[in-house]
């Protein structure tokens, strides 16, 4: 019997790991010594036995020790958000330039697509060219370039993460607390942050349905934060409909152009401006969040904004004048009038996923061009016929799936209300 084993056992049975296996464990995995198999199976034992706060604080003070802390020159503060998950959240892609125009450095280390989530890093990738891995050398030259990266873990920088996040795709281990506080909490630790807000989603299209569990995902990160001496904020918002109107990598990262341009749905506005301000206040170059609020609408409609995206999106290798525009587009339309509900938000993810547009189960890359545009909110009213979605399809693939789970996902006259945009603030 393999030491591995016998702590796998040990959590499978419901019992405490002391600090030393805890970090024994997760450094065996990410030095190689203990293999996936072991390392999967033990992401299973804790998703049904959970992780307590010491044993939470140690795993993931060992996933921050597998790999090496950034170190910026002297400047502004850094300053970073990062997402539980949700469809059609973009937000990282407007939010991280208007902070930099603000005045504020964006070291973020973000995720491909996990579950039935959109990935930044995907989105990004959409972009010809850009790269999200690059050297721990090269990232100081980076943050000067444009003020913000966005960037992958890498070999180096939290490989801890890199592997367990992998894993977890693979192996239906996403939707643990302590998995997704660690996984979160070790990449913004690496990053040396002076603030930091965690927007927790609510809501069908989130990590977690049942309101409990959501927020108890929401203290345990913001109270984690904490603990690892982070200056913290947690903010609960709307995932019961997508963000904005596009789910899908290519047609995200437009609908993110038209918001740096101080256009684009409200309710990606909105929230852009919201956390921003938030994060401008925590980091002292704001008076209050409200005055942040209005230095990020100001730097999206000016276009300061969109100047530092375009200086990153070099930066970075890409090239925003390819970005893919070449599949075909079929309508989708309303199959009688009432006002709209969305059964489950997961469903326009799983439309799009149909569509070709995530990874799918053999890691093979999306297709960036292809997705959804949901273009109803719940409460409207739609008249019969009305075209409700546009499915972005390649040659036909995946549309009769994708047509299936729509139809699924759309209710009329279900007397369902909206979550506000910002359910609230998370208290410890
Ligand atoms: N984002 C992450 O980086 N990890 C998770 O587990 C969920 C969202």
């Amino acid at each position: 019997m393999s030491y591995a084993s016998d702590l796998i056992r040990l959590k499978r049975d419901g019992g405490r790991l002391n600090a030393d296996q805890v970090r024994g464990f997760v450094m065996g995995c990410t030095d190689g010594s203990i293999g996936e198999g072991p390392a999967a199976a033990m992401l299973m034992a804790v998703l049904f036995q959970g992780l307590d706060d010491e044993e939470l604080g140690v795993w993931t003070e060992a996933m921050i020790d597998s790999g090496e802390r950034l170190q910026f020159a002297e400047g502004p503060p850094l300053v970073d958000k990062h997402s539980t998950g949700g469809v059609g959240d973009k937000l990282s892609l407007p939010l991280a330039p208007a902070l930099a125009a603000c005045g504020a450095r964006v070291p973020m280390i973000s995720g491909r697509a996990l579950g039935h989530t959109g990935g930044t890093l995907c989105k990004l990738e959409a972009i010809p060219g850009f790269t999200v891995e690059h050297p721990v050398e090269a990232l100081n030259g980076l943050l000067e370039a444009a003020g913000f990266f966005i960037i992958a873990q890498g070999p180096t920088l939290v490989p801890g993460d890199r592997l367990f996040y992998g894993l977890r795709n693979a192996t239906a281990t996403v939707e643990s607390v302590p998995l997704i506080a660690s996984s979160i909490l070790s990449k913004k630790h690496a990053e040396g942050l002076d603030a930091l807000v965690l927007d927790v989603k609510v809501g069908s299209g989130s990590s977690f349905q049942e309101e409990a569990a959501s927020l108890a995902l929401a203290q345990r990160l913001v109270s984690l934060g904490r603990q690892l001496g982070m200056q913290t904020r947690g903010v609960r918002t709307a995932m019961d409909q997508p963000l904005g109107v596009a789910v899908g990598n290519a047609l995200e990262v437009r609908e993110a152009l038209a918001c740096l341009e101080g256009g684009g749905p409200p309710d990606l506005r909105q929230l852009t401006a919201h956390l921003g301000g938030v994060l401008l206040h925590e980091a002292g170059l704001a008076e209050d969040a409200a005055a942040g609020e209005g230095s990020i609408l100001a730097a999206l409609d000016s276009g300061a904004a969109r100047e530092r995206f375009e200086r990153g999106v070099v930066a970075q290798g890409g090239d925003l004048s390819g970005v893919p525009t070449d599949a075909s587009v079929e309508e989708w339309r309303a199959p009688g009038s009432g006002v709209v509900g969305v059964r489950d938000c997961r469903l326009v993810s799983h439309a799009a996923a149909a569509l070709g547009g995530l990874r799918d189960g053999h890691g093979n890359p999306p297709d960036a061009a292809v997705g959804v545009d949901w273009l109803v909110r719940i409460g409207e009213e739609v008249q019969a016929g009305q075209v409700v979605a546009r499915l972005h399809h390649r040659h036909g693939r995946g549309l009769e799936r994708a047509r299936g789970f729509l139809e699924e996902a759309l209710m009329l006259d279900s007397g369902q209300q909206a979550l506000p945009l910002v359910v609230g603030e998370v208290q410890e």
